[in-house]
């Protein structure tokens, strides 16, 4: 467990008397259970966190239940952790310092699309804002595959990138349109944030400010066909992967890679692999699978899954990005507790010959998953790769094996923020700490930059 299991000093008793009408609950299993998250991917995490809690779940329903929390907050010195749906990975929503788990998940509006753009609170769920905008004719660009589970809220502050990143990369580059974010001080104040300001909160795991709206920007939506196919070979799977990736005639949402065994994994997929096949998932335009199945074909791979998601539906089948990104790590979890992953960056235009080498070095102890992505215009990989998990000091040396070749890892192992992608603190989000977060109760111990400055420098 992590050291710093300290809990507050403050008197419950006189705060939820304060709380007035807004709902909260210090009941155990309602506690413990609003204090996790998917950190338990991770053996080095789960060692660090089982044992971390908050002390007190407080509900808002509104901004302006959130304003009364935050007050009383900083009025007691209460550190705060904000919770969407805690699906996030890195302990990113785990209180390290015990006090209130404020649970966003109440906050639910979503408002019509003005100009392609939605506005919603928070809490709502990724498919409730679509329920709303798909009639309108529009989807979100960018989504994790968390899609029917996870919160706007959560995406925004806790995640980076997911099904959409083929045309659209990193939410980082312009995939926000604009916050509101309450501050945590003796006055809280509500701050509008857009263009580049956004990513003072985005991916800072909450410790700069509580997003209380959250502006989306929307694209025209399409038919998608979820499809999978198959070939004998990894490395000519990711050739056509690529292919499809950059070929403008193929409208495309989803383009993912992953190597034998891992389809094994994929026991409530409704399809029938060849031992030892490599196995790519798609997400096609219906209008663009003519185009689709000619390239295939030129690549001498074979389909082995196609459905739309009404029909996937009604043959009971999960969406088919529910078998990739971070979903692949959970189904291999589900058959297997003993693996985990990496996160890496494989970047153009050289991303498949390191693929292939570090298939060649590592073999079946890291099965290859790839998330084909586009980034500054060219299409590359991000790797999860499963881990065939022995000890933390092996996997620091693939870790840096992977480094020293100048891959990036954005290590899931670690619940530091720096730690994760960044390597260093952002130092906009660390100024923007300072206004937002003078006391520093946001989140404690996720942001070093922050536990480095001496209080007075504040
Ligand atoms: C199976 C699986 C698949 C995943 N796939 C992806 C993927 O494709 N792409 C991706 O990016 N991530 C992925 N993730 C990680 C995670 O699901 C996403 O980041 C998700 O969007 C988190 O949403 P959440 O509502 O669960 O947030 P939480 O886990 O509840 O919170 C995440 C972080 O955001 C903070 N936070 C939440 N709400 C607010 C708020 N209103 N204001 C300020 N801070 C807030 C929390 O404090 C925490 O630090 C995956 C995780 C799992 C388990």
């Amino acid at each position: 467990m992590t050291e710093s299991l300290q809990h507050s000093t403050v008197d419950l008793e006189v705060f939820t008397a304060a709380l007035g009408e807004i709902a909260w609950s210090t009941e155990r299993n309602i506690v413990r259970q609003k204090s996790r998250d998917f950190f338990w991917y991770s053996p080095i995490l789960k060692a660090q966190l089982d044992g971390c809690f908050g002390e007190i779940i407080v509900t808002p329903r509104s901004e302006g239940e959130v304003v009364v929390v935050t007050r009383l907050c900083a009025a007691h010195h209460l550190p705060v952790t904000v919770r969407g749906a805690g699906t996030g990975n890195y302990g990113q929503a785990v209180p390290l310092s015990g006090g209130v788990v404020l649970d966003m998940s109440e906050m639910t509006s979503v408002g019509n699309v003005i100009d392609g753009i939605v506005n919603a609170e928070p809490g709502a769920k990724l498919k409730d804002i679509e329920a709303k905008t798909l009639p309108q004719g529009w989807e979100l660009r960018l989504y994790p595959s968390t899609r029917r589970t996870a919160t706007i809220g959560g995406f925004v502050a806790g995640g980076s990138t997911g099904v959409g990143a083929i045309n659209h990369g990193l939410l980082v580059d312009g995939g926000i349109a604009g916050l509101r974010v309450v501050t945590v001080e003796a006055e809280p104040r509500i701050l509008d944030l857009s263009g580049p300001d956004v990513n003072r909160v985005h991916h800072a795991y909450g410790t700069t400010g509580i997003i209380t709206q959250v502006r989306m920007p929307l694209e025209p939506s399409q038919d998608w066909v979820d499809v999978a196919v198959e070939f004998a070979d990894f490395m000519e799977l990711s050739r056509f992967c690529q292919a499809v990736g950059e070929d403008p005639a193929i409208a495309k949402k989803l383009v993912t890679a992953v190597a034998w065994p891992i389809p094994r994994y994929f026991r409530t997929l409704d399809a029938a692999f060849t031992e030892g096949a490599a196995v790519g998932l798609f997400m096609i335009a219906s209008a663009s699978l003519p185009a689709f199945d000619h390239r295939l074909a030129e690549h001498g791979g074979h389909p082995i899954y196609r459905a739309t998601q009404a029909e996937a539906a009604t043959r009971g089948q999960a969406p088919i990005y529910e078998y990739t990104w971070n979903h692949t790590t959970l189904q291999a979890l589900k058959v297997d507790r003993t693996v985990t992953y990496l996160q890496t960056l494989f970047p153009a235009p050289d991303h498949l010959d390191g693929i292939a080498a570090m298939i060649e070095m590592f073999g079946d102890e890291l099965p290859m998953h790839l998330e084909f992505v586009t980034l500054d215009g060219r299409v590359c990989c991000f790797a999860l790769q499963i881990v065939r998990y022995t000890t933390a000091e092996r996997l620091a040396e693939i870790i840096r094996i992977h480094e020293e070749r100048g891959y990036t890892i954005f290590n899931p192992h670690t619940y530091v923020l720096e730690d994760g992608g960044m390597k260093q603190t952002d130092p906009e989000q660390l100024a923007f700490k300072k206004v937002a977060d003078p006391m520093g109760l946001l989140n404690p111990g996720k942001m070093r930059g922050w536990n480095a400055i001496k209080p007075a420098a504040r």
